[in-house]
């Protein structure tokens, strides 16, 4: 199975909103900063599905369900959770990044083109850090620019 990168569940996480993806599977209403609704999970008449797009989570007071988006849609789309992170970023346009050696060959030639991209981008910056660093000595410099930026 390929392992995805922490960072890009991160990001995924903070780029989709829960209530996008819990929409799909149940209908939900706003209350207050939250939003509540019949529970997927559970035959239920009135609702005690919570949901909270700032925690990014979602919590059911009827039967416990509880989780974020992945495995909202783990429980809702019978899928595992590379297959769920895959399907969200599908969804929602969220490019998935894969581990070193672990993802499949189209991936991994993504995602040197997003580390391409994103090189250009920080050209300027980086060079302004080789600069400094060549000037100091100091090669903490070239491996914070490097260890930064993806997203
Ligand atoms: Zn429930």
């Amino acid at each position: 199975m390929p392992a995805i990168k922490p960072t890009c569940i991160r990001d995924l996480k903070f780029r989709v909103n829960i209530v996008d993806v819990v929409s799909r599977a149940a209908t939900l209403k706003k209350a207050g900063a939250r939003f509540k609704g019949l529970c997927p999970f559970h035959q239920e008449k009135s609702p005690s599905f919570h949901v909270n797009p700032d925690r990014g989570s979602y919590k059911c007071f009827g039967c416990g369900k509880a989780g974020d988006i992945i495995a909202f849609v783990q429980e809702t789309e019978q899928l595992n959770f590379v297959e769920a992170i895959e399907a969200l970023g599908q969804r929602f346009g969220v490019p998935i990044e894969y581990e070193e050696g672990s993802g499949p060959t189209r991936e991994g030639r993504s995602l040197r083109q997003e580390i391409f991209d994103l090189h250009e981008v920080a050209a300027e910056h980086f060079h302004q850090a080789l600069k400094a660093s060549a000037a100091t000595g100091d090669y903490m410099t070239l491996g914070a620019y490097a260890g930064i930026g993806v997203h």
